[in-house]
C-alpha cells in the first residue's frame, strides 16, 4: 500500500466544491454517472475497433447500490468500462491535469448554481464526491489486465492505493456516506436524480434494492432483492423529431453540457439521401467559461452509428462557433476514424458544411422572428460571429446580416440592414468609428459634423471590430468608412469648406511647424461642431488602437503611428489663433494642447503629460 498526497490544487479544489456546492449536492451522482458512461464509451470503441479487444463480450451497464443500515450507509456506482489501473488512479484521481484550473478557481462566483454549472464543464467531477461522503474507495481494472487496484480517500490530504481484486474489467466507486449523505442511500433519491440528470446516457443504469411484498390485506410479508432500470438509455438524436417533447430535448441539453439552465436554441437535424446523419445542436443562453481561452474544450460530440467516437474535436465545428454544444452522429465514417483522418475526410466535412449553414439558417429565422432571444444571443455571442465574418468566407452574406452593431442613432443594437434603411437618401458610405470603449467613442468630436448633418454612425468598441470591420469593404455595394481615418471626410465636405481651408492655411503652416514630427499632418476639419479640435489616421496607417495591439502581440518593429490634426475653422479659439502675431508665444501653447486634447478624447495617452499640464497652467492663468 502506498500513500499519496493530493497535488495542492486538488486540495484547493476540494475545499471550494463542497463549500460552494453545498445546496446542490446531488450532482455527485450525475458526474460519477457520467465517468461510467465516458469509460463505457471508451471500451465500446475498443471493441469495436481494436483486434486486442474485438472478440471479449461486452454488456456495458452502470449499476447502482446502496445500503442503509446500522453499520452505516453506503452507495455504490459500478460499471464494467475501461477500467484504471495504479498509474491512472494516481493521475486521474490524485492531480488536477487539466489547465483550465486555475481559471476554474478564479471563475468561482459563490453562487451555488452557477458553481455547479462550471464544475462540470471543468471536469473536476469526481471530487464532489466529498460532499457526501466521509470516504470513498475506487476498486478499478483495466481493460486487457489482469491485476485490479484500490484508491481510498477520505478527502483531506491524503490517499492511498493498494492492490485489490475485481471480477472483469471496470471501476466500483463505493462512498461511505456521511451525515451530509445520508439522504441518498434512498431508492426514490437516486432514482429522481438519475432521471433528471443522465436519463439519455446511452447505457442501462440498473439499481439495485429491496422491494417490499404486501400480502393482500396489505400486511409486510417480506422483501425481494430487485434490479431495475431506471433510465431510458436511449439515442435521442435518433428519435422521430415529432416524438420529441421540448422537455427532453432540454433535458437532453442539461446531460450534455452540464448546463442547469435550458438552451437558447435548439437544432435538430435528421438528413437522409446521399449522406446519412444526425445532428442535434444547441445554443446555450450564457457563453461557456472558456470561449476565449485557447484551449477550449469543442462542445459536439461525434458519434458513428451511435457509437461515440470522440468529444475532443475541434475540427467539428468552425472556431467561431465553438459555443455551439451537441452531438453529430453519421451513418457512413468507418467507426475506426483516426484524427489525420476525421480532419480531411470528405463526408465529415460535408457534414460539418451543411450544418454550419444550417445553424446559420436557424440564427436567421430567430433574428428575424424572435427579437428578444436573438437579443440574448447577440449579447453572449455577437463576438464569435463577427470572428466569423473573418474566417468564413462562404458564409459572410449571412453572417453580415446576422452580427449586430451599437449605433448613435438607435438604443441596443441594429443590424447592417436597418441602417441602410434609414439612411439619408444621398448619403453615399455606412459610417462607423472604432475604439476600445462605447461610451468615450459616443462622446468622440469626430462624431460633431455627423451628428449635425443627422448621418448615422455605427459605433464598435469590440477589439475584433477594428480588424474586421476593414477588411470587410462593403455591404450590398455600401462602402463602410471609418470616421476616424482621413478619407471619411473628404463625404462631408461642401463648397464652402474650400473658402474656409484656404482662409486658415497660414494658421495650419504655422501649426506644423510647431508640432513637427508629432503629426503626419495638420488639416482643416469639416467633421468639427463644438470641439476645436480632433484626430484621425491615415487612410494606409493602421488605427492606433489596431498598432497598441499589435505591439501588446510582440509586433514591436512596427513603426509609430502619427495622428493627422484637424483643425475647427469656426472655432473661437482657431480664430484666436488666427489674429495672433507673428512673435506671440501663446500659439505653441496652443497648438499643442489642440493636439493633446484631441489625443486625450480619444483614450490615447499623452507623450509628455508633465508638459501639457505645465502648458495648461501657463494658459489658466492668463486666462483667471
Ligand atoms: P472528468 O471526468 O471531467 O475528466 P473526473 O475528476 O470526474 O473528471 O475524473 C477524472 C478522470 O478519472 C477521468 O477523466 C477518467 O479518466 C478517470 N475516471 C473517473 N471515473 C472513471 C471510471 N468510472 N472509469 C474509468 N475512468 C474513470
Amino acid at each position: 500500500m502506498a500513500t499519496h498526497q493530493f497535488q495542492t490544487e486538488v486540495n484547493q479544489l476540494l475545499n471550494l466544491i463542497i463549500h460552494s456546492l453545498y445546496s446542490h449536492k446531488e450532482i455527485f451522482l450525475r458526474e460519477l454517472v457520467s465517468n461510467s458512461s465516458d469509460a463505457l464509451d471508451k471500451l465500446k470503441y475498443l471493441t469495436l475497433t481494436d483486434d486486442a479487444f474485438k472478440s471479449m463480450e461486452f454488456d456495458p451497464r452502470i449499476d447502482i447500490e446502496f445500503t442503509d443500515g446500522d453499520s452505516g450507509k453506503t452507495l455504490t456506482v459500478r460499471d464494467n468500462g475501461i477500467g484504471m489501473n495504479n498509474d491512472d488512479l494516481l493521475e486521474n484521481l490524485g492531480t488536477i491535469a487539466k489547465s483550465g484550473t486555475k481559471s476554474f478557481l478564479g471563475q468561482l462566483t459563490g453562487d451555488a448554481k452557477k458553481d455547479s454549472n462550471l464544475i462540470g464543464q471543468f471536469g473536476v467531477g469526481f471530487y464532489s464526491v466529498f460532499m457526501v461522503a466521509d470516504r470513498a474507495e475506487v476498486i478499478s481494472r483495466k481493460a486487457g489486465e489482469d491485476q485490479a487496484w484500490k484508491w481510498e480517500s477520505d478527502g483531506k490530504g491524503d490517499f492511498e492505493i493498494s492492490e485489490a481484486e475485481r471480477d472483469g474489467q471496470g471501476t466500483t466507486v463505493i462512498l461511505h456516506l456521511g451525515e451530509e449523505g445520508a439522504e441518498f442511500a434512498s431508492r426514490w433519491q437516486i432514482e429522481q436524480i438519475i432521471k433528471k440528470y443522465s436519463n439519455h446516457i446511452a447505457f442501462p443504469i440498473w439499481l439495485h434494492y429491496e422491494k417490499t411484498e404486501y400480502d393482500d390485506k396489505g400486511t409486510e410479508t417480506g422483501k425481494t432483492p430487485t434490479t431495475e432500470q431506471i433510465n431510458s438509455a436511449n439515442a435521442l438524436w435518433k428519435r422521430s423529431k415529432s416524438e420529441i417533447s421540448e422537455e427532453e430535448y432540454n433535458d437532453f441539453y442539461k446531460t450534455l453540457s452540464h448546463d442547469t439552465e435550458d438552451p437558447l436554441i435548439t437544432l435538430h437535424t435528421q438528413a437522409e439521401g446521399t449522406m446519412e446523419y444526425t445532428t442535434l445542436f444547441y445554443v446555450p443562453k450564457k457563453a461557456p467559461f472558456d470561449m476565449y481561452q485557447v484551449d477550449y474544450k469543442p462542445g459536439v460530440k461525434l458519434y458513428v452509428r451511435r457509437v461515440f467516437i470522440t468529444d475532443d474535436e475541434k475540427e467539428l465545428m468552425p472556431t467561431y462557433l465553438r459555443f455551439v454544444r451537441g452531438v453529430i452522429d453519421s451513418e457512413d465514417l468507418p467507426l475506426n476514424v483516426s484524427r489525420e483522418i476525421l480532419q480531411q475526410n470528405r463526408v465529415l466535412n460535408k457534414i460539418k458544411d451543411s450544418s454550419v449553414k444550417k445553424l446559420l439558417g436557424e440564427f436567421q429565422r430567430v433574428a428575424m422572428n424572435e427579437p428578444e432571444t436573438w437579443n440574448t444571443f447577440i449579447e453572449e455571442f455577437n463576438r464569435p460571429l463577427k470572428e466569423g465574418l473573418y474566417s468564413d468566407f462562404a458564409n459572410r452574406e449571412t453572417l453580415m446580416e446576422l452580427v449586430r452593431f451599437k449605433s448613435t442613432r438607435e438604443e441596443g443594437w441594429t443590424s447592417l440592414e436597418k441602417y441602410k434603411e434609414r439612411m439619408l437618401p444621398d448619403q453615399k458610405a455606412i459610417y462607423y468609428i472604432t475604439g476600445d470603449n462605447e461610451e468615450t467613442l459616443r462622446r468622440s468630436p469626430l462624431l460633431e459634423a455627423y451628428r449635425k448633418k443627422d448621418i448615422e454612425v455605427l459605433i464598435m468598441a469590440d477589439d475584433v471590430d477594428e480588424v474586421v470591420v476593414p477588411t470587410l469593404g462593403t455591404y450590398k455595394d455600401l462602402e463602410l468608412k471609418a470616421v476616424n481615418r482621413s478619407d471619411a471626410g473628404e463625404d462631408l465636405k461642401e463648397e464652402k469648406d474650400k473658402k474656409k481651408d484656404k482662409e486658415l492655411k497660414p494658421v495650419i503652416e504655422r501649426m506644423k511647424t510647431v508640432l513637427g514630427d508629432r503629426v503626419k499632418d495638420v488639416v482643416t476639419s469639416v467633421r468639427l461642431a463644438d470641439s476645436p479640435s480632433c484626430m484621425v489616421v491615415d487612410e494606409s496607417d493602421p488605427t492606433m488602437k489596431m498598432a497598441q495591439m499589435m505591439k501588446a502581440m510582440g509586433n514591436m518593429d512596427l513603426p509609430e503611428v502619427k495622428p493627422i490634426l484637424e483643425i475647427n475653422p469656426d472655432h473661437a479659439i482657431v480664430t484666436r489663433m488666427k489674429a495672433m502675431g507673428e512673435d506671440d508665444d501663446r500659439f505653441a501653447d496652443a497648438a499643442f494642447l489642440l493636439l493633446e486634447q484631441a489625443l486625450l478624447v480619444e483614450g490615447q495617452q499623452l507623450k509628455d503629460p508633465a508638459g501639457f499640464v505645465e502648458r495648461l497652467n501657463r494658459v489658466m492663468e492668463r486666462a483667471l
